[in-house]
């Protein structure tokens, strides 16, 4: 029995983590959660899963209607909630299924607490890559990658660590707009972003993918996670999302993870590693799925990419003004404050100003973040 701590249980990885939890309720238990400020899903998700001892809430101010209506839970708020969750003692597996910068301080305390990493916070990964490898490295411990792409080159590894690796090729959608041009993309809306033709994602995510800013972090991402540098790791635009990426190795020959897109799969592989589980997914049947295609990105007209690239391998100062600069410029496209296409142009703008020192600590990277999304805020004020 592995117990679990999950991070971000109403969002849409928390929730399929919480299916494959029940689906193999014998191998796994949920002891404690987080939630944002949705209650209702909270009361929900506590109503199908009666091993949850501790929560946290975004907002205090529910703490005590929740405590007299569970008495058994022990309740917490705020980050600071977050962090005392990564703290318990009594689980195995900790899944951070935050959104946003806020997974990186209670990624490092599940770390430095000896936990296991089961993650799909790719932002943690991206604002402090070499201080969460550090702390992997000194506290022995494990990180899962729930990401599709990043799930399926682990996969695509095992058992061939006696070959030489020549390249990672992480697999795009292309997302809502793939086939839009740079001009089309000025006018576009937030409605029309949200509309991702393959995976049922949050916002931030589905607009991450949209602008193709969400390949960028993954490719951030796949450079940490198996240091490889950017010119050995490429992207294709796979519209039918079913080769979730792929390795190439010395000899040519290259390995590909296809199967159903569905979050569950990776999400089970992390948590069953290394054993291979059911996870309620439909097989992928290749005889009906129609033709796969591969082309390359288009990057004129989803310069995001590019600016994630820009940042790898000049030291860790520029992919934490990368990260805070786009989701000060996604929630402003959300909420209408600006448009699709100033979303990188704020962030090629962030990049440019940014002479800071590399954040050598924890402290010094929020310190860049919180200063980043100060300075964004009032270009977006101007816009
Ligand atoms: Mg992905």
């Amino acid at each position: 029995m592995k117990n679990i701590v999950l991070l971000g249980a109403s969002g849409s990885i928390g929730t399929q983590t919480i299916d494959v939890v029940l689906h193999h309720s014998e191998k796994f238990r949920i002891i404690g959660l987080s939630v944002g400020h949705n209650i209702p899903k909270l009361k929900e998700i506590l109503s199908q899963v009666n091993t949850v001892r501790y929560v946290s809430v975004a907002d205090a101010q529910h703490l005590s209607e929740l405590e007299e209506l569970y008495p058994d839970i022990t309740f917490y708020s705020g980050d600071e909630g977050l962090v005392k969750l990564a703290k318990l003692t009594d689980y195995d597996i900790f899944v951070d299924a935050v959104v946003g910068f806020r997974g990186l301080l209670p990624c490092l305390e599940a770390i430095n607490n000896g936990k296991d990493i089961a993650l799909a916070n790719k932002e943690s990964l991206v604002a402090g890559g070499p201080l969460v490898k550090e702390a992997l490295k000194r506290n022995k411990v494990r990180l899962y990658p729930i990401d599709s792409e990043h799930s399926a080159i682990l996969q695509c590894l095992q058992g061939n660590d006696k070959k030489e690796v020549d390249k990672l090729i992480v697999t795009a959608s292309g997302g809502s707009f793939r086939d839009k041009s740079r001009e089309e993309l000025k006018d576009v809306t937030v409605e029309q972003a949200l509309k991702h033709p393959n995976w049922s994602m949050g916002a931030k995510i589905t607009i991450d993918s949209a602008s193709m800013m969400n390949k960028g972090l993954e490719i951030i991402e796949a450079h940490h996670l198996y240091g490889l540098p950017l010119e050995r790791i490429g992207v294709l635009v796979h519209p039918q999302s079913l080769v979730h990426s792929l390795v190439e190795f010395e000899d040519g020959s290259l390995m590909a993870q296809a199967g159903t897109p569905d979050m569950r799969m990776p999400i089970a592989y992390c948590l069953a590693w290394p054993l291979c589980l059911d996870a309620g997914v439909p097989p992928l049947d290749l005889a009906r799925s129609g033709a796969l295609t591969f082309e390359e990105p288009d990057l004129h007209s989803f310069p995001c990419l590019e600016l994630a690239c820009r940042t790898i391998g000049k030291g860790s100062a520029l992919p934490v003004a990368l990260n805070a600069a786009n989701e000060v410029a996604v929630e402003a496209f959300l909420s209408g404050r600006i448009g699709f296409m100033d979303i990188p142009d704020i962030i090629g703008r962030a990049l440019d100003e940014c002479s800071a020192p590399d954040p050598a600590s924890l402290e010094a990277i929020e310190t860049l973040d919180h200063e980043t999304r100060l300075r964004v805020g009032l270009w977006i004020e101007k816009v």
